[in-house]
């Protein structure tokens, strides 16, 4: 099935996962704080010709916005706003399809979300189709049936704009934006998996009202340390799906499983991941890195450019090194080329379901 290039939503982006998931592979999900990320995640995916997620923090969205808006609460909901036009405008000239998504939202951001759904709604209005494709919740601090019915009252308003929701069970260590809490990595560490039995609710209580994927912990953190510190257990997944269908029968990985703190993950269980039915994984930390490093790189190498306006020893004008398009693009190139290291880790070269339009 080949879809129209552009940001997908509805039966489309169930397509998308479907696709990813039979042919076992994954798209990365981007957390994108400017066009400057954004146009570089877009940029990759058409070189890569592969489909892609591009997603937004809370902290992104008002960055997004401008330091400088007074208001932070309006600044999120502006900025995730600002982002997703953007990227609608310009993401069919890509020719890949596109996925845009918001990213963790615990208790007290739900009302950033009801914000940006209600943005949804009026885009829908016009235009037939959501602003953005789908949202995250991330109440996994509260009781398993606090977080699933809050999830439940969201998404009943979602389904109806032919929105998807992605929820969290289980603990994904580490802070991510101010959601979450630093991992004790020398701690038990038992709550960082998810449970089985509370996937099984979750698909049982969500799937009658409307499409759902599910963040589920496998020993993942957010952020990158030391080899050795974080222990991996895909088989978690497994034993989810495994359970979902036993109980429920139907197609093999009935769950739609989304895999947070990808930077710094082995490959192997990247990739171990992925046969258990993951179609997103998450990127964030590895892609801050990569633009510091081209940025660091250009600024030491035209160390003088960043100083004098004009050489004072020799007279030559600097301007052409300190243009800022020239460093930021710096920082686009090697965010670039961390994307096409992700592309190849989750197999999706090639794989993009768009035709260009036309
Ligand atoms: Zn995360």
């Amino acid at each position: 099935m080949r879809l129209k290039s552009g940001v997908v939503s509805g039966t489309e982006y169930f397509e998308l996962v479907k696709a990813c998931k039979e042919g076992g592979y994954a798209l990365p999900a981007v957390n994108c704080v400017g066009t400057n990320s954004v146009n570089a995640c877009l940029e990759a995916a058409a070189r890569n010709k592969s489909d892609i997620i591009i997603q937004l923090s809370n902290g992104g969205a008002q960055f997004f916005a401008g330091q400088g808006m007074e208001d932070g609460a309006a600044a999120k909901v502006l900025g995730a706003v600002s982002a997703a036009q953007h990227v609608h405008l310009l993401a069919q000239h890509y020719g890949v399809c596109v996925v845009l998504h918001t990213d963790h939202a615990n208790m007290k951001l739900v009302p950033w979300v009801e914000s940006l759904i209600e943005h949804s709604e009026e885009y829908y209005k016009n235009m037939g189709r959501p602003l953005y494709t789908s949202h995250m919740l991330d109440l996994s601090e509260e009781t398993i049936d606090d977080n699933l019915n809050e999830c439940a009252r969201v998404l009943k308003r979602m389904a109806k704009i032919d929105m998807s929701i992605e929820i969290e069970l289980g603990v994904t260590g580490g802070e991510e934006d101010g959601v979450g809490s630093d991992v004790d990595l020398s701690a038990d560490n038992s709550h960082l998996y998810t449970q089985p039995e509370d996937v099984l609710k979750a698909y049982e209580l969500l799937s009658p009202i409307g499409h759902f994927s599910v963040a589920a912990a496998f020993g993942n953190v957010h952020g990158v340390y030391k080899p050795g510190n974080v222990k991996l257990s895909p088989e978690i997944l497994d034993a989810c799906q495994k359970l979902v269908e036993a109980k429920h029968g139907g197609n093999k990985n009935p769950l739609n499983l989304v895999f947070h703190g990808g930077s710094g993950s082995e490959k192997s269980k990247i990739e171990e991941a992925i046969s258990y039915g993951v179609f997103k994984m998450n990127i964030d930390t590895d892609t801050q890195f990569a633009t510091s490093v081209g940025v660091g790189r250009y600024v030491e190498e035209h160390s003088k450019a960043f100083k004098h306006q004009i050489d004072p020893e020799s007279g030559t004008p600097y301007k052409k090194f300190y243009d800022p398009r020239k460093w930021l693009r710096a920082g686009e190139e090697t965010f670039g080329a961390r994307l096409d290291e992700a592309f190849t880790d989750l197999g999706s070269v090639g794989k993009s379901l768009a035709h260009k339009a036309g």
